[in-house]
């Protein structure tokens, strides 16, 4: 019989956990037999003394097996889902999914909220007016039949223990763990039930990840897991110094996501997406690395990835005429301008204090139950490399709440450093596992 107490000072003294014992702390995260402090104090000493794969893998089946498995049989077709371990700016999963659906693969996906300084899927969907994003199974059956593709946020059964471990992560200062965003994402993945799972795992500043080293080990443990799991599962690295386009923050992100569809997005935006949908098709069978790549950018050029993102808004509610007409998603009154301190090149960004000043604006939560204003958040107009002359013009911030600017404000300026040489371009694509 094992007591949670136990578990946490064998954890805390560094030793390794057993199948059965993590399979407990598991059932009693699901079952809210395990009070929030041991919770609490487990995850810290898994913070600090990690886990084994072996531990690792037992966690994330446990997880996994927490809810209900979605099954997906009833599609005829090679199913995909992704998942981004979380960015600044990273709007990729409104573009790309739009793309593959187009090029033939289904997308059933389950996304999720915010996390930290990080957006979420789901949040940037609900900027658009009336679109639902909790959809009961048959409505999801019908639109992943009807459309190839759905987008909608995790049902109340998927990974339950999931929802409480992020949640209380989120507040304790325990989200930056390997083993646990490990388990996190992949217990979602094979609860999700697709068969080719592809992993967007972000390295810099930005990201939980902040060296491509630790996000190799991320990725290398993830493929693992899904593969074990008889998922054909791979990972690329990409990088996320700087944030992915333009704009951060859930309408904002939308009009970004929606003007790369239609062929006119940000260089650096439109590439990971072109490279993402590539190793998603080439994984479906869909041919070699070169043909897919030509295939997701026929798709943008031709338009049918956009028509696909029309689709699926329409299937699940949302107002299809604000894909065109901008006007028509939340705005803020306030749009206040940050100036370049100094001239020079802007030679880095961090990343997380920018998703940070995102937060404080209204785009995400600093607290789970938090509401978000979906217009609110930031537009950059210059990123790392660009040259700015002092007093000109590099990001705006986009709120209706006065009393966040000057925090806000803060946090943006103290996030960029110029400087006189022009700083080396990182490649977006840093590894492939
Ligand atoms: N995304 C997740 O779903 N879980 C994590 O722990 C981190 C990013």
């Amino acid at each position: 019989m094992c007591r949670m107490i136990d578990l946490i000072i064998k954890k805390r003294d560094g030793n390794v956990l057993t199948d059965d014992e993590i399979k407990f702390i598991v059932q009693g995260v699901t079952d809210g037999s395990i009070p929030d402090e041991q919770l609490s104090a487990f995850l810290m000493a898994v913070y600090f003394k990690g886990m084994t794969e072996a531990e690792t893998t037992a966690l994330t089946l446990a997880m996994a097996h927490s809810g209900e498995i979605v099954d997906l049989s009833f599609v005829n077709n090679v199913t995909a889902d992704k998942h981004s371990t979380g960015g600044v700016g990273d709007k990729t999963t409104l573009i790309f999914a739009p793309i593959v659906a187009a090029c033939g693969v289904v997308m059933a996906k389950m996304s999720g909220k915010g996390l930290g300084h990080t957006g979420g899927t789901v949040d940037k969907l609900m900027a658009i007016p009336g679109i639902k994003t909790d959809l009961l199974e048959n409505k999801f059956i019908e639109t992943v039949t009807k459309h190839s593709l759905c987008i909608t946020g995790q049902s109340g059964n998927l990974t339950p223990a999931d929802k409480k471990l992020y949640a209380l992560r989120d507040v304790t200062g325990t989200v930056e763990s390997l083993p646990l965003i490990a388990a996190s994402i992949m217990g979602k993945k094979l609860a999700a039930g697709a068969d080719c799972i592809l992993l967007d795992v972000k390295a810099g500043s930005g990201a939980f990840m902040k060296t491509v080293d630790d996000a190799k080990a991320l990725a290398r443990i993830m493929v693992k897991i899904g593969e074990n799991a008889g998922k054909k599962t791979r990972a690329l690295i990409t990088g996320m110094n700087k944030p992915l386009g333009y704009a951060i923050g859930n309408a904002l992100e939308v009009i970004e996501a929606v003007e790369t569809l239609k062929g006119r997005g940000p260089e650096d935006l439109n590439e990971v997406c072109i490279i993402l949908s590539a190793y998603l098709l080439q994984m479906a069978g869909k041919g070699d690395l070169e043909s897919c790549r030509m295939m997701a950018e026929n798709a943008v050029k031709n338009g049918s990835a956009f028509n696909k993102l029309q689709e699926m808004v329409k299937a699940q509610d949302g107002d299809v005429k604000s894909l065109d007409d901008y006007t028509r998603l939340p705005q803020c009154d306030i749009k206040h301008e940050i100036a370049a301190p100094e001239t020079g090149f802007i030679k880095t960004m961090d990343t997380e204090k920018w998703g940070t000043a995102s937060v404080i604006l209204g785009a995400g939560r600093a607290k789970k139950d938090d509401p978000i204003d979906y217009g609110a958040g930031i537009v950059l107009v210059k990123k790392t490399g660009e040259m700015v002359t002092k007093g000109e013009t590099i990001a705006y911030l986009h709120t209706n709440d006065l009393a966040s600017i000057k925090t806000a404000a803060e946090a943006a300026l103290n996030a960029v450093v110029i400087g006189d040489e022009k700083p080396e371009d990182e490649p977006l694509l840093l590894g492939v596992v």
